[in-house]
């Protein structure tokens, strides 16, 4: 799978407060990648350094395996990291035309993606007639006119209606169904749950998990399993009528179950199967139970 954004050890000091303590993820193409995080845990800072618009402190990344600098790697991508910044007394349209002509861009693509985002009924009307939603569906658009290999957005339905969020959400599936990238930061589990199939957690600037989206909220929780063949007891495993899932993560695999085992069951399981385990942990709802306590504001859309 192809890598698009790797990022290695990154941290960023603010004076006194270190809002990046040496985070470390990796996107790969295709997926919908939610960096979920309370308030004030470093999303923001982070997005805003890969975007080059805020200087990090140490660590590293890399667009795109390294092929390209970064000012080269940012033409391939579409990132909305504010609230949208249009000529209010111009038309969505002649607003698009404007980041045509700017990025050197056929207008025939404008039509397209005001479909995309279900705003083609009203691209003759002045932006300042729009909603908040609709605002953001256009900034999407705009994001979106040169095709970018990935889409980055930063809290993309804070402050709206559910109407507007859901919108917001069904557009974003919609983007994903497509084949585009997408790496998105909320503070709402339920948003990550509903749009993502991936997640970095952060908390203060640190990474919590990386890893799916079923791994995060699987109800009967997940394995992490390390022995000296990885390969073998991955064959095993996904024999196992109880695991959906199985990833890589450093020397270990994470396993996430649909039905609860014991511990030892799965251990006898295995070592039948020739494998002896060097390291069993059950994490057991831990992760969605820990970040619902980290948030206060919970959605029901
Ligand atoms: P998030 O987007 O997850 O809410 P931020 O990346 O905006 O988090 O902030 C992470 C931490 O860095 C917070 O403690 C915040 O107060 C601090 N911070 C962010 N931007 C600045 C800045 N320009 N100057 C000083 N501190 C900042
Ligand atoms: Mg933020």
């Amino acid at each position: 799978m192809d890598t698009i954004l790797t990022i290695d050890n990154l941290q960023k000091r603010y004076g006194k407060v270190q809002a990046l303590k040496g985070i470390s993820f990796e996107i790969k193409k295709g997926n919908v990648y939610g960096i979920l995080g309370p308030n004030g845990s470093g999303k923001s800072t982070t997005l805003g350094i890969i975007l080059d618009v805020v200087n990090k402190t140490s660590g590293s990344y890399s667009w795109f395996g390294g092929t390209s600098n970064t000012q080269q790697a940012l033409k391939k991508v579409g990132a909305i990291i504010e609230r949208p910044n249009f000529y209010p007394y111009m038309t969505a349209y002649q607003n698009l035309k404007l980041v045509c002509d700017i990025k050197q861009i056929p207008y025939s693509k404008i039509d397209e993606k005001l479909q995309l985002v279900e705003l083609i009924e009203r691209k003759d009307s002045k932006f300042r007639t729009y909603s908040l939603g609709m605002k953001q569906r256009l900034a999407i658009a705009s994001a979106l006119l040169n095709d970018p290999e990935i889409l980055i957005l930063d809290e993309p339905t804070n402050g709206l209606d559910p109407q507007g969020i859901r919108q917001i959400r069904d557009i974003i599936r919609k983007i994903a169904a497509t084949g585009t990238t997408i790496l998105l930061a909320s503070h709402l589990l339920d948003e990550v749950e509903k749009v993502c199939t991936h997640a970095v957690v952060l908390r203060r600037g640190e990474v919590l998990y990386t890893g799916t989206v079923t791994g995060m909220t699987s109800n009967e929780g997940f394995f992490e399993l390390k022995a000296d063949n990885l390969p073998q007891m991955k064959e095993a495993l996904a024999n196992h009528p109880a695991v959906t899932n199985i990833e890589e993560k450093d020397d270990k695999l994470v396993v996430v179950l649909s039905q609860p085992v014991a511990g030892s069951e799965l251990n006898r399981y295995l070592f039948e199967k020739g494998i002896c385990l060097s390291h069993l942990v059950l994490q057991k709802h831990s992760l969605e139970e820990q970040f619902i306590q980290l948030t206060s504001t919970k959605t029901t859309n």
